[in-house]
């Protein structure tokens, strides 16, 4: 598993594996709260991701300022979230 895998399992793990705007458990995929291309910094931070299923992600991608009112509302009922432990290194 490399560094991206790993980001993108701990993600899920962290949500649960559910889609964290509409509660779908299926086809997820963790997203970049801030995307790569502007934040690459980030890119593997933990508290840079959330889970969304696919549908959503594709939703958010083509509507970012609804995907910024939705973090700035999760964000506002998630006071712990975005200060959750970093990931540990798997055992392997
Ligand atoms: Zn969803």
């Amino acid at each position: 598993m490399n560094a991206s895998q790993r980001w993108t399992l701990a993600i899920l793990e962290m949500d649960d594996y559910t889609c964290q705007f509409c509660g779908n458990v299926n086809h997820l995929d963790a997203a970049h709260i801030e995307p790569k291309s502007r934040r690459p910094d980030l890119a593997l931070d933990p508290a840079n991701g959330i889970t969304l299923c696919r549908s959503c992600h594709s939703y958010f991608h083509a509507n970012p300022y609804a995907f910024e009112l939705f973090i700035y509302s999760f964000r506002q009922h998630n006071t712990s979230y975005f200060t959750r432990a970093p990931v540990a290194e798997p055992v392997s």
